[in-house]
């Protein structure tokens, strides 16, 4: 293990001066992937700003949103009441996730911020222009199995791995930060970023920005929706494959949706122009059909994930299939 110095912070403006005045600083608050990160030498922090103890817990209403504290732990947001009955699709993606032990450790900032899985990435004797720009990326020719379909560029084929975050880009929130040029909000489909020429940065946060929480809207999205992960074991895998579908359904029509996946891309993958198909059409597996090839367009396989190309369109119809509850 790397030395490193550690502070304690009690005050988000106190955790942001004391991350932005020293170079390599990192905020810490669960730590599971960070720590793994530090153990492999991945990442090499010289001080640790602890966060756990800043006020940034709460899940509350606040206007016509549902305002999740950046460290509400994952096991306390899938177990709310308000999260359950306002946002059901994810309280079902964090149950998704990880193991139970994790997500009573993982908090909401965090599991937003978790790396990629992509075993170069952690394989510190490959190459790879995530963990180390410009040596080269190691699963462009080598066993490219869990990469991605969509949005990847010729320096980074790597997915983002989180489920919430799935849900959360399906369900238009927003994250609040803050930072030493104030605070500010940023749509979460803007929060995380695609590979392009620098697949090193993974979001759009700005130097020494800490998260306090995230805004999920309200939405009509109470009844019909479903979160689908299909991956190599039934518990504590990663997704080859996942699909926030959501559903508002008047007398058999659907009169809005929304679609986005996981396990495919760099980030999470909003399947927008498939939504706009669905509105106005009937329930049925033949509307879900056409929706998944219409979100399979411009989808692009490596040597061994070409399985995804059939995996990824079955899954969507599967879980809107799930969601209308025509299974
Ligand atoms: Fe690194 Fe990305 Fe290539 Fe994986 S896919 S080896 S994370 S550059």
């Amino acid at each position: 293990m790397i030395q490193f110095q550690y502070t304690r912070a009690t005050q988000p403006k106190a955790a942001v001066d004391a991350v932005t005045k020293e170079k390599n600083s990192m905020f810490i608050a669960g730590g599971t992937n960070l720590v793994d990160l530090m153990k492999r030498g991945i990442t090499v922090p010289q001080r640790l700003v602890d966060i756990n103890r800043l006020p940034l817990k709460d899940i509350k209403k606040e206007g016509s949103s549902l305002r999740i504290g950046a460290l509400a732990l994952n096991s306390q947001v899938a177990e709310n009441k308000m999260v359950l009955q306002s946002h059901p699709l994810l309280a079902q993606a964090l149950n998704a996730g990880a193991s139970a032990q994790i997500r009573n450790m993982a908090t909401v900032g965090g599991n937003m911020l978790q790396r990629t899985r992509c075993p170069y990435f952690y394989d510190t004797t490959m190459p790879c222009n995530k963990r180390q720009p410009g040596t080269g990326c190691g699963a462009l020719e080598g066993y490219n199995r869990m990469h991605a379909i969509f949005g990847f560029s010729d320096r980074c084929i790597a997915v983002h791995p989180s489920d919430m975050s799935v849900a959360l880009m399906a369900l238009d929130a927003s994250v609040l930060v803050t930072g030493p040029s104030g605070d500010r909000r940023i749509p979460f489909a803007d929060f995380h970023r695609l590979p392009g020429d620098r697949p090193d940065i993974d979001t759009t946060l700005r130097p020494g920005e800490l998260i306090t929480a995230v805004d999920v809207p309200d939405s009509p999205f109470t009844k019909n929706v479903h979160y689908l992960k299909v991956r190599d074991r039934a518990s504590y895998a990663f997704a080859l494959v996942s699909v926030a579908a959501a559903l508002d359904i008047k007398k058999n029509r659907i009169e809005g949706a929304r679609l986005a996946m996981g396990g495919v891309a760099h980030k999470p993958w909003r399947l927008a122009e498939a939504e706009k198909f669905l509105v106005g059409k009937p329930v049925s597996e033949a509307t879900f059909t056409e929706a998944a090839n219409i979100a399979m367009q411009g989808a692009k396989a490596f040597k061994h994930n070409a399985f995804k190309l059939r995996l990824a369109p079955n899954s969507i119809v599967q879980a809107l299939k799930t969601a209308a509850k025509l299974v």
